[in-house]
């Protein structure tokens, strides 16, 4: 977005507040300054020069989660986040708690896969005095090699199809079974399968942090590099990394990775998950916030789990309402973050549910750590955990 439209954008709100009605940062605090509207008209006030650009200011637009409830709601149809996203471009040098974290982005997401290894260092060093001392959110262990380490293609004798995976940092470096059970999916249902060792972060964690142009050249990068993959698909695990690469890529690499699909999207299309059978298991379905209000995805993976036999679907009270993650958020404004998983947790508690699925690897983290921290006895999975387990188990 250039200076003028930007200017433009801001100065279209009519101060109505729809866009607080779903806000999480605003419906946990009740405070204007950590709400949709608050953060749009204090960029509008600061882009005419009426308020100074200040640490507290910065902070204050850094709150934003950048989960998109807003964006559906505004009547004059103000795409909020990107007016976000832009600000913080403008304001990051006065964010001082993100300046570390800023930093590192900066200098290793380019080159994730060289820095990985001393990063495992890291965390076995210094994480379990910082978590236990209240400073760090949970984080599980960085697994003992990237998914991406691994075979590129995996060849298949019955070959219905060629489908590439984009695993996303989270899966790279968090949760490579995530990954494994995507393959094993997709092997066992026939396909040639290619995971792109070239794949770099996609760039919204940069973006978030307000390096814009850090973002957009890794954006290039993997249009470029995933646009010569040929494949039927190139399927994402992460809501995430789905929604930047679909929504915000055009603009930021004027160009997007094609037929880039949701792993639930997938499932459904190409008709993967009928007929499954699993142990019987009570679950309830929690909602990405990317997932469902950036792409629309939530009948999706209903259909997928109500039609496993043996599984009891049960539907927890808000379902749709953030979790408390929005990646780096979680570690800036860890308390609020806290709050609003805590929430999401009571619901989950107050369902008969004995496993708890997502769709997002950071959703996972998020409830992986407030269950723990609030004992309660649950099984929080992915969506591709349980279908590759009905899947082999259907193999066998
Ligand atoms: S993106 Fe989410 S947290 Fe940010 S202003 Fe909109 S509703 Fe609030
Ligand atoms: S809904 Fe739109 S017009 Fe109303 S306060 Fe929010 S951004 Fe402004």
């Amino acid at each position: 977005m250039n200076d003028i439209d930007y200017s433009r954008e801001l100065s279209r709100c009519v101060r109505c507040g729809a866009c607080k009605a779903l806000c999480p940062t605003y419906l946990t605090t009740l405070n204007e300054t950590m709400g949709a509207r608050g953060r749009v008209a204090m960029l509008g006030e600061l882009e005419g020069s009426r308020l100074a650009p200040t640490e507290r200011l910065a902070d204050r637009i850094f709150s934003c989660m950048l989960c998109g409830a807003c964006k559906n709601l505004c009547p004059a149809g103000i795409n909020i986040p990107e007016l976000i996203y832009n600000g913080r471009d403008r304001l990051k040098s006065l964010f001082s708690k993100g300046r570390l974290i800023r930093t590192a982005l900066k200098y290793s997401s380019t080159r994730m896969d060289a820095v990985f290894p001393a990063l495992r260092i890291m965390r076995k060093m210094f994480y379990g005095p910082l978590f236990n001392a209240g400073l760090l959110p949970y984080i599980p262990e960085l697994a003992p090699e990237p998914f991406k380490n691994s075979v590129s293609v995996y060849k298949n004798i019955k070959r219905i199809g060629r489908m590439a995976v984009f695993a996303g940092c989270s899966v790279n470096y968090l949760y490579p079974d995530l990954g494994k059970a995507l393959l094993r999916i997709l092997i066992s249902k026939g396909y040639e399968v290619v995971v792109f060792k070239g794949e770099v972060c996609c760039g919204a964690p940069l973006r978030a942090a307000g390096l814009e142009e850090e973002a957009a050249a890794l954006a290039k990068k993997n249009v470029e590099h995933f646009n010569r993959v040929r494949a039927e698909a190139v399927i994402s695990m992460c809501p995430t990394c789905t929604m930047f690469i679909r929504e915000q890529y055009p603009s930021l690499a004027g160009d997007t990775i094609t037929s880039f699909m949701d792993v639930n999207e997938f499932l459904v299309k190409y008709d993967i998950a009928s007929g499954l059978e699993l142990s019987p298991a009570v679950v309830t379905y929690h909602d990405p916030c990317h997932l469902h209000y950036s792409l629309g995805i939530k009948n999706e993976p209903r259909h997928i789990l109500k039609g496993i036999k043996g599984v009891e679907f049960t539907e927890m009270q808000d379902a749709d309402e953030c979790c408390g993650f929005a990646g780096l958020f979680s570690l800036h404004f860890k308390n609020i973050s806290r709050e609003i998983g805590r929430k999401k947790i009571d619901n989950i508690s107050r369902t008969a549910a004995d496993t708890v699925v997502t769709s997002c690897p950071g959703c996972i983290m998020q409830l992986e750590g407030l269950k723990k921290e609030v004992g309660l006895n649950i099984d929080v999975r992915h969506i591709v955990e349980i279908v590759d387990e009905a899947v082999n188990a259907e193999v066998k």
